[in-house]
């Protein structure tokens, strides 16, 4: 902690144990460079396979990227009447359809982005007006951003009841599938056992021959990648350590725009940078898991109080002691400004019982999710952002933006558990790695051998006991 030098880089990391490419230029995007230094430094390191894998899919990116001949040439497959995929295109793409917050969608950027390395295809955004200009181009010389002319039109059309959906075509009994043009995989949470099945090793091998997958899902869907005995050895090179996988691609894909950056720097600066200790709170309280204010407050209080990461609020006006004593910082995002007055009005109002001074802050307070805005996800990115750069983190359960700001900040985060899970007000996490909250099961592909798998790669979530997490 204590104040950082922002001008040089020298003395950080700033490419990350070698997980970015120095090719950029740094203005165009100065989070990029800049983030090693506002982070605290990631105890953990990528490896040299890692490395050089994503230096290859650089590589294969730029080879077939959007206005190359190769792009054109696997495009037309798509326009050829039949849409028959006999031209056998050189390059093959997983596109990917925003669903949802800009957590889900950060973790399934992720997520599709890894399947697509471990498959050699390239992973292209669908980006929607309210997700333009939040992010960088995370490759090279080469855009990952779908273009506008993409034959396939309105892609938001692709749900539950599309034909082209894998579920439907293997439900159908269909035998064409590794001979079409394009397959839509449909993964969102009310996904069917039919969809589920693209987590199987034969489905796997079904698609690779397919050059175009459309992409669809709101969750972090990596743990069950896993599981394919397929990938066993590759993912096992690329991540000798399994608690750090998300935390790795998401601090190599994902940097916040200039327009971003700027306010997460500007907001550090004014109000977090100074205190000794800076400590997130990350407040979610789900339309369908409705829990009553006071209630949720004293969850707060106890998991803050319980696990020490802020000190009781005394009796007194004025401390016994007061020398040398912390400021600590409290970052608060949420929907509301509620939770966050109550808790300042407390440290405002008397003394902690050990002289430290704690100030509360909060960003924004939207009112509701409007995801479909831009400038409402300009600040949910920028609040995520903030909330990785602290020295402690409490988030909610289930809440994907809480899982992006974990793993972008490399923290186990006290989770605050729902209280049908557990009495307690929370518990860390073993890992920044966020949960499958969802997964297929894996009998579902591999029959009672699919037990083997699981007890070696993954682990029952802190926060959700059907969901599964890497470890
Ligand atoms: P999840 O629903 O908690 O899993 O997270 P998502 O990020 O996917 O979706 C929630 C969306 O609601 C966010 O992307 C924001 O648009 C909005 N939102 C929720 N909590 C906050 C918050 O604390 N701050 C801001 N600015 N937006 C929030």
């Amino acid at each position: 902690s204590g104040p950082k030098n922002y001008t040089s880089s020298s003395s950080a990391d700033r490419l990350l144990g070698g997980l970015l490419s120095p090719d950029f230029e740094a203005s165009t995007c100065l989070s990029r460079y800049q983030a090693a230094i506002y982070r605290n430094r990631s105890p953990y390191s990528p490896s040299s396979y890692l490395l050089h894998r994503l230096r290859e899919y650089e590589a294969l990116h730029r080879k077939c990227a959007p206005h190359t001949a190769l792009y054109d040439r696997s495009a037309a497959v798509l326009r050829s009447a039949g849409g028959n995929a006999s031209a056998a295109s050189e390059c093959q793409y997983v596109v990917w359809i925003p669903h949802n917050g800009i957590g889900n969608r950060v973790l399934t950027i992720v997520s599709a982005f890894l399947y697509a390395l471990l498959n050699n295809k390239v992973l292209l955004l669908h980006i929607p007006d309210d997700f333009t200009g939040l992010l960088c181009e995370p490759f090279p010389g080469a855009t990952w951003a779908l273009p506008a002319d993409f034959p396939i039109r309105d892609l938001f059309r692709f749900d539950t009841k599309a034909p082209e959906s894998f579920g439907n075509l293997l439900e159908s009994k269909d035998a064409s599938i590794d001979s079409r043009s394009y397959v839509y995989l449909h993964l969102p949470w009310y996904y069917g056992d039919w969809d589920k099945r693209f987590f199987c090793e034969d489905s796997q091998r079904t698609l690779r021959k397919v050059p175009w997958l459309l992409l669809k899902s709101d969750h972090y869907f990596v743990p069950s990648l896993f599981l394919v005995p397929e990938y066993a050895d590759e993912l096992r090179e690329l991540f000798p350590e399994r608690s750090a996988v998300f935390h790795h691609l998401v601090r190599y894909l994902i940097h916040p725009s200039n327009e971003v950056w700027g306010r997460v720097t500007r907001y550090y600066r004014a109000y977090l940078e100074k205190a000794d200790e800076r400590v997130g709170v990350q407040i979610r309280v789900f339309d369908n898991f409705w829990v009553p204010f006071e209630k949720m407050l004293e969850q707060i209080m106890s998991c803050l109080l319980g696990e020490r990461l802020l000190p009781k609020v005394s009796e007194n006006a004025v401390a016994a002691t007061s020398i040398d004593t912390k400021v600590k910082a409290v970052l608060v995002t949420y929907l509301k400004p509620d939770y966050s007055e109550k808790i300042r009005d407390a440290y405002y109002r008397r003394a902690t019982t050990t002289g430290e001074v704690v100030g509360v802050f909060q960003p924004s307070h939207e009112g509701s999710q409007q995801t479909d805005h831009r400038d409402h996800n300009v600040k949910a990115l920028a609040e995520i952002e903030l909330l990785s750069l602290s020295d402690a983190l409490v988030t909610t359960a289930w809440s994907t933006f809480g899982y992006v700001a974990q793993g972008l900040g490399g923290l186990r985060p006290w989770i605050l558990l729902r209280h049908t899970q557990s009495p307690d007000a929370c518990r860390q996490a073993a890992s920044p790695e966020p949960c499958y909250l969802m997964p297929p099961r894996p009998e579902q592909c591999f029959g009672d051998g699919g037990g083997h798998a699981i007890l070696r790669n993954v682990r029952q979530c802190e926060d959700e006991g059907g969901g599964i997490k890497l470890f």
